[in-house]
């Protein structure tokens, strides 16, 4: 069988050598040394200066939505994982939807300010399959009209934009570190901000606002991560070059070998360096999707609808129709793309593909 992703997991004793310190020092979890060791490492790694780790990637969406979003409206993509709509719905926004673009498949920015309101209070964009948005104009939108800006990069751990960590944009970056995304705590994830003041005030509200033992600084909840997830990220955290460099292999092959007279695949911003995270392709209709899908599950490939459906159309979310989303959503799949796929494998994929568009 070949799933759409596999878990990397690394050599079970790396994982156990940092387990070994849990149970020296018994202490699982309240931001234990390892959980300290992790955040150094992937601070200097990306060179951003604020990281908080988190249980999950939503959690940072909801809690910078708490602190931003005021109950206001959140200007937000339809297409991405349906978290980044739950969250703004979660914490009592309201999710105003802008269409995608075409081709980078990330909020189209030129149609922003059209739906800004006096009750608009945040942009959250979600850098999609780890495609920048278009951040200089969102930055320049958000300046214009007083909003702040909060990017979902779940996709994104070792993507740059301009030289530096996309997770340096916006006024709050949050990621992902759950086991399917490219670097893994098991469950996991993080916000990021650059702002001191900010990051304070995150900080504090994913520990239930906690002052030391007696005080509080305001409202918080429990967004924190355990030992035993760090000490995974700290087993993870030294294959991300071998990682980054095996995607890279398969996605070269598929851009070799795929016929995109019959497909598209996603546009990557200019002034990127990419980490390989998704292998979106867009077939010519759903109905051509269908046949592929099944003829590739009958060879044993499980590639994946991300993302369907198109976030407007959720129940809750009681957006307006947005045509290029929808359009997209009914003709995207995600391809297999993991450390350990073969030759073999990507030719038997490459070929059913090709036969039956
Ligand atoms: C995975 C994902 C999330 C949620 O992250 P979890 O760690 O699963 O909570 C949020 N947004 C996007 C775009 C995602 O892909």
């Amino acid at each position: 069988m070949i799933p759409v992703t596999k878990t990397f997991l690394p050599p079970i004793t790396e994982y156990q050598s940092h387990l070994e310190k849990v149970w020296e020092k018994q202490w699982l979890t309240n931001r234990g040394p390892l959980l300290l060791e992790l955040e150094e490492k992937l601070k200097n790694h990306l060179d951003i200066s604020n990281i908080t780790i988190t249980n999950n990637g939503t959690i940072p969406l909801q809690i910078a939505l708490k602190l931003l979003g005021k109950g206001g409206e959140i200007i937000t993509t339809p297409f991405s994982y349906v978290a980044t709509t739950a969250a703004i719905v979660w914490e009592n926004c309201i999710p105003v939807f802008v269409d995608i673009h075409p081709e980078y498949l990330t909020i189209d920015e030129t149609k922003i300010e059209a739906a800004i309101t006096p009750k608009t209070t945040c942009i959250l964009a979600t850098h999609v399959f780890g495609n920048p948005c278009n951040i200089e104009a969102i930055e320049a939108i958000a300046k214009k009209h007083n909003l702040k800006v909060i990017y979902d990069a779940a996709h994104c751990f070792g993507v740059n934009y301009h030289n530096q960590s996309v997770f340096n944009y916006g006024d709050v970056s949050t990621c992902s570190f759950h086991a399917t995304k490219l670097f893994h705590t098991g469950e996991g994830g993080a916000m990021i901000c650059a702002d001191s003041q900010l990051a304070h005030q995150l900080f504090y509200s994913h520990n239930f606002g906690h002052n030391g033992p007696l005080d509080f600084f305001g409202l918080g909840v429990n967004g924190k991560i355990s030992e035993l997830q760090a000490a995974m990220g700290l087993a993870v955290f030294p294959h991300m070059s071998h990682i980054l460099s095996e995607r890279k292999k398969v996605v070269d092959y598929y851009n070799e070998y795929l016929n995109f007279a019959k497909l598209k695949t996603i546009k990557i911003r200019d002034n990127t360096e990419w980490n390989y995270s998704y292998y979106p392709i867009i077939f010519e209709s759903e109905e051509v999707l269908l046949k592929v899908q099944q003829e590739l599950n009958k060879e044993g490939v499980l590639p994946r609808r991300y993302f369907y459906p198109s976030l407007n159309t959720i129940g809750y979310a009681k957006g307006k129709s947005m045509p290029i989303s929808e359009a997209i959503t009914s003709k995207v799949l995600c391809l297999p793309l993991y450390v350990g796929l073969t030759n073999d494998d990507l030719n038997k994929i490459v070929t059913t593909i090709t036969k039956n568009t």
